[in-house]
């Protein structure tokens, strides 16, 4: 079984080949990120534009790298939402395109179950397992008993882990994006400014990261008007610390909580050193399996959206021509909503 998936929810023009969910035989990401970054984050009309431009040479690529046609394609999978209408329309349009003149059948993705997917090409699921979704624009724990079937338990009442580093990252003027700038520093860095940990003692599987970036920007601010100078290492690794400890203390009470047999880091901050080495040390004298993907897998890609694409490829899901982007799509919804044609 051979899928072709597409990704253009946000800034990369992706496309990939995955053979029976598991194996990789392409995968190219055209990042856009130089063009946005003078802009200190991603422009929408910019990114559509983009896509439009990369679309077929990303196509003929990711054909030509895994050595097959479309002839070859079983399926055309392609990312129906959450993320930019204009970027998602893209990538949907193409995939529909594609669908009709091949006559292949189509399946819509969730992006953040490409996110969590991505973890499949490393390893067999075994269920119940625990996501923790930490990307862009999600900060999520995700139960889930069965393939493609998802349970929010715990999501942030305001910014997201990613969008925090990178707000965060522009306060300390380090380039777009912030996250992995600000994972280099915290390196170097100490924690200095004991920042709170929000919500993490309450009976909550919520997050809340709003404040600990006003946190840092008052600090920075005051600081400023002593005249002293504040070392952007040490911020770094006060920040990332306090957004790390609430991260791995709230999913190891989940873990507790739902005894799963698997818990999966998911999304562009699971690329994060600190949350990595972190979630290794909370866990290695535990029984449950933790998968963390290489990062590559943890930023936006297509084959996260090919090994999602390829377990509802087996489930009998199909879109129909009229698929269209959906910005704000759920992930507890959308598949139950979706054409089943079993047999
Ligand atoms: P979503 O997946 O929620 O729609 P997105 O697709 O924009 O959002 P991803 O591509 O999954 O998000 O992740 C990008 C985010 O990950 C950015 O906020 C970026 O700063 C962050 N990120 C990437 N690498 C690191 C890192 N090493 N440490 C912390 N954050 C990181
Ligand atoms: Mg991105
Ligand atoms: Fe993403």
């Amino acid at each position: 079984q051979l899928i072709l998936a597409i990704e253009t929810s946000c800034d990369e023009t992706a496309m990939a080949i995955i053979k029976d969910g598991r194996e990789v035989l392409s995968n190219v990401v055209a990042s856009q990120i130089e063009s946005h970054k003078r802009f200190g984050g991603v422009v929408p009309e910019i990114a559509s534009r983009h896509h439009i431009e990369q679309i077929t040479v990303v196509l003929e690529e990711t054909l030509k790298q895994a050595g097959i046609t479309m002839d070859d394609v079983d399926a055309i999978a392609v990312t129906e939402g959450p993320g930019l209408v204009g970027a998602l329309l893209i990538g949907v349009s193409a995939a529909k395109s594609l669908a009709f003149a091949h006559q292949k059948p189509l399946i819509g993705v969730h992006h953040i179950a490409g996110h969590i997917y991505a973890n499949r090409l490393l390893k067999e699921f075994e269920f119940p397992l625990l996501s923790l979704v930490v990307s862009g624009g999600h900060t999520e724990l995700i139960l889930m008993d069965e393939h493609g079937q998802f349970e929010v338990i715990g999501e942030t009442r305001d910014d997201a882990a990613g969008e925090a580093y990178d707000k965060v990252a522009k306060t300390l003027n380090l380039p777009y994006p912030g996250g992995p700038q600000i994972d280099r520093l915290a390196q170097e860095g100490e924690e200095r400014f004991p920042f709170t940990r929000a919500l993490i003692n309450e009976d909550t599987y919520d997050f809340s990261f709003s404040g600990l970036k006003t946190a840092v920007m008052n600090t920075l601010h005051n600081a400023q008007q002593r005249g002293e100078e504040v070392s952007s290492a040490d911020m770094a690794a006060s920040f990332q610390a306090s957004v790390v400890d609430v991260l791995v203390t709230k999913t190891y009470r989940a873990v507790k909580e739902y005894g799963v047999e698997q818990l999966i880091v998911a999304g562009g901050v699971a690329a994060n050193q600190g949350l990595r080495k972190a979630l290794h040390e909370k866990f290695t004298n535990e029984d449950v399996e933790v998968l963390i993907p290489p990062l590559h897998l943890c930023t936006d890609n297509a084959a996260m959206i090919g090994a999602a694409a390829s377990i509802a490829y087996e489930q009998g899901h199909r879109a129909g021509l009229d698929l269209n982007a959906n910005p704000s799509l759920s992930i507890e919804k959308y598949r139950k909503r979706s054409t089943v044609t079993k047999g």
